[in-house]
C-alpha cells in the first residue's frame, strides 16, 4: 500500500465572472490539465451560438423542457440570465460526488449563492474579474458571435455580476491568463489539501503514532 495516498472527497469548484471575464478559457485548461474532473453541463433555454455543440457547451432545451426539469427537481440550482433560463442537472453532479471527482461550474452569482446555501462546505467559489471595463468590452466584441444588443445588455449585467464578489471564497483579475490559470491551479491544489476534505487521514495518522510508539518505547 502507497502509505501517501489518503482517499478524499470530490469538491464543488464554481468558477463566476461577467461573460469576457475569460472563465471559459480557464475553465477549459483547467479541464485539459486535470482530466479527472467532471465539467457540469448545464440546460439553457439560450439558443445555440454557432461554435457550441448541444450536450459539450451546454444542453439547448425549450422553455417547456427547462420548466419540467425544474418542477421535477432533477435542477441542483436554477437561474434567469440575460433573459434565459439555466440550470445545473443534478443527478450527474451528485453521481460525481459520490464517486469522489471533483466538479466544476461555469455558473453565475444566483447558482452559486443557491450551492452555497445547499452545500457550503463542498465548495470552493472563484469570482473571476476583468482587469477593466475597456478590456471586457474587447472581450465581448472579438468573440463576436453575440449581436451588439446582447454585448451592451452583457455590459450592463456586468455591474449586477461584480456587485457579488463578495459572496466567494476566491477573487481573481485576469490581466493575464497565465497567471491568473496558475493562481486557479494552486487554488483547487491547496482546497484539495485541506484536512477536513482528506477523509482517510485517520489511519495514517493511527500508524505514524504506532510507528513512533514502537521506535519510542
Ligand atoms: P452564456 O450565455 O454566456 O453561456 O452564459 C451566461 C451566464 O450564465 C454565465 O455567467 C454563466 O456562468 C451562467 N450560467 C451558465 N450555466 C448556468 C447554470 O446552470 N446556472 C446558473 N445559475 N448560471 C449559469
Amino acid at each position: 500500500m502507497k502509505h501517501s495516498h489518503v482517499a478524499r472527497r470530490g469538491l464543488m469548484l464554481i468558477l463566476s465572472s461577467p461573460s469576457g471575464a475569460g472563465k471559459s478559457t480557464l475553465a477549459r485548461l483547467l479541464l485539459e490539465q486535470n482530466p479527472d474532473i467532471y465539467l457540469s453541463v448545464s440546460v439553457t433555454t439560450r439558443g445555440r451560438r454557432p461554435s457550441e455543440v448541444e450536450g459539450v457547451h451546454y444542453h439547448f432545451h425549450s422553455r417547456d423542457r427547462f420548466e419540467r426539469m425544474r418542477d421535477a427537481g432533477d435542477l441542483l440550482e436554477h437561474a434567469e440570465v440575460h433573459g434565459n433560463f439555466y440550470g445545473t442537472p443534478r443527478e450527474p453532479v451528485e453521481n460525481a460526488l459520490a464517486s469522489g471527482r471533483d466538479v466544476l461550474f461555469d455558473i453565475d452569482y444566483q447558482g452559486a449563492e443557491q450551492l452555497y446555501a445547499k452545500m457550503r462546505e463542498d465548495i470552493v467559489g472563484v469570482f473571476i474579474l476583468p482587469p477593466s471595463a475597456a478590456e471586457l468590452k474587447t472581450r465581448l466584441e472579438r468573440r463576436a458571435e453575440d449581436a451588439s444588443g446582447v454585448i451592451e445588455k452583457r455590459l450592463k449585467n456586468a455591474r449586477t455580476e461584480i456587485a457579488h464578489w463578495q459572496d466567494y471564497n476566491y477573487v481573481l483579475v485576469n490581466e493575464d491568463l497565465n497567471s491568473t490559470f496558475a493562481n486557479l491551479r494552486n487554488i483547487l491544489l491547496a482546497e484539495r489539501l485541506r484536512r477536513e476534505r482528506q477523509v482517510g487521514l485517520a489511519p495514517v495518522i493511527a500508524r505514524l503514532d504506532e510507528e513512533l510508539a514502537t521506535l519510542t518505547d
